[in-house]
Order: structure tokens, then C-alpha cells, then sequence
């Protein structure tokens, strides 16, 4: 076949979500990858879980005609394997893959379905100090769920990872993927500060939410023979916008 059209050119440019350079094969692209679109969908419906998600949800439940129990009384907590975990978090977790997660732990109803699932990883993370600290990475509810089957599930799991000698499990919430921490603050776990890079974003006017590269950082205030404060950019009509940071929450055990 003849190629008739001129080839577009590679363009690298950063990803609005995370910031990182990327080659973007579409000119309109603006999100790197495939869970930078899970967090801009999560972001732009504002913490409330989406309603595509929602509707799949919805329908899985009513195909394979699951039910919810009423009381935990009959449940159980079990350890299962990555080959376990994998299909479920893929169907029901939002990042869709396991990840660095290498322990699962899954509760299940009196009728023997799934209802959650946790994915800690105890040495492929930040803080990993050779097992004492376990990462909670992955975690997700099937709509077989009890109300509190997740922080249900996460005690008990903390407790079997805790009679291993794991003293500490971190976590962390993403507010740009709508994550506002509540299960982990239900679990007892305490948010810490974590250093951070940025705390503004300095929109012009008619720059479009998603236009980061065409945002300036507070530094960019004092350039170009500029001297502004907030204040200032505000009254010649720019946005100021806190950037969302994500937050380590943390119990020791
Ligand atoms: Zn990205």
C-alpha cells in the first residue's frame, strides 16, 4: 500500500496527570498512560466514583445475581495467592493490575464469594526496611460486599501480617484519583505530611484545566520582570489552584 499522507510527527510533551515526558502519537494527546486516564476520569468526577464504573458494577451484579450479606456473622478472612487475586483486582480495582502487591488477603461471604480483597507488598516500596513495614497497595470491594466488609477485611488482615512481625503498614491516597483516604482514616491509620515538590499552580486566563505546561509555579510569579504575589495574579484574572498532593497515611501495629 501506498501511504499517501505525510506521517505526523512524535511530539514530546508532559502528561497533565503526572507530569512525566511523553511521546504523544495523537496531537491532542495530553495524558501519558493508561492509569493516568483512570486518575484525570477519577479527578473530574470529583471523588464520587464514576458512572461508567458504577454501571459495570451494577451490571456484574445483576448477571451473576450476587447479593450482599446483611451481617458479617458467617464471613471469613482467608489468605489467597496472586493467581487468586488477580482477576478480581483486575475486574474491580481501578489501576486494574495487581501491581507491586505480593500478599493478598480476601474476605469472603457465608456462600463462599469474594466480597474483598487487599494487596500488600512488604519489601517493593518506598520505606521498605526488610519486612517490618508493609505497603497496602491494592484494594478493592465486589458487589458482594458488606457495608463495612473493607475496613472489616483490612483489620483482620493487618492482624495476620502483624503476628509475622510487620510492625508498621503505610498507605497512601491519591486526591487526583478522587481518593480521600476515609477507609484507611476508618482503619485507624494517621495521615503524615509528605515533602512536596509544589503547592500552587498559576493558571492564566483562558488556559484550559488540563493546559499544565502552559501554568507557571510560584517561582514564575517573580520572572520575565514580573513581581506578583497571589493577589496580583488573581486581579489580572488568573486562577490559583492548590495542587493535589497525595497523602501517607500510617499505623503501627
Ligand atoms: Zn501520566
Amino acid at each position: 500500500m501506498v501511504r499517501t499522507y505525510r506521517p505526523q510527527p512524535l511530539t514530546s510533551r508532559s502528561c497533565t496527570i503526572c507530569g512525566s515526558r511523553f511521546r504523544a502519537k495523537r496531537q491532542d494527546a495530553r495524558l501519558c498512560s493508561q492509569s493516568c486516564r483512570h486518575r484525570a476520569s477519577r479527578y473530574q468526577a470529583g471523588g464520587r466514583v464514576c458512572h461508567q464504573h458504577r454501571v459495570k458494577v451494577a451490571a456484574l451484579a445483576e448477571l451473576e445475581q450476587i447479593s450482599a450479606p446483611v451481617t458479617l456473622a458467617g464471613c471469613k478472612v482467608e489468605e489467597v495467592s496472586r493467581a487468586v487475586a488477580a482477576p478480581i483486582i483486575a475486574r474491580y480495582e481501578w489501576l486494574g493490575d495487581v501491581g507491586m502487591a505480593e500478599r493478598f488477603f480476601a474476605a469472603f461471604t457465608p456462600a463462599g464469594e469474594v466480597m474483598a480483597l487487599v494487596g500488600f507488598t512488604l519489601d517493593r516500596h518506598r520505606l521498605a526496611d526488610g519486612g517490618q513495614t508493609a505497603c497496602l497497595a491494592r484494594g478493592c470491594t465486589t458487589p458482594a460486599a458488606h457495608r463495612h466488609a473493607a475496613s472489616w477485611l483490612i483489620g483482620r488482615a493487618l492482624r495476620a501480617l502483624r503476628k509475622e512481625g510487620v510492625r508498621r503498614v503505610i498507605a497512601y491516597s491519591d486526591p487526583l484519583a478522587g481518593e480521600r483516604g476515609v477507609i484507611y482514616a476508618a482503619c485507624g491509620f494517621r495521615a503524615v505530611p509528605v515533602k512536596v515538590k509544589a503547592l500552587y499552580r498559576l493558571r492564566p486566563p483562558r488556559v484550559r484545566w488540563y493546559e499544565h505546561h502552559r501554568c507557571l509555579s510560584d517561582r514564575g510569579l517573580r520572572r520575565q520582570g514580573r513581581d506578583w504575589s497571589h493577589d496580583d495574579a488573581r486581579a489580572a484574572g488568573w486562577t490559583v489552584e492548590r495542587i493535589p498532593q497525595r497523602v501517607r497515611w500510617e499505623r503501627d501495629l
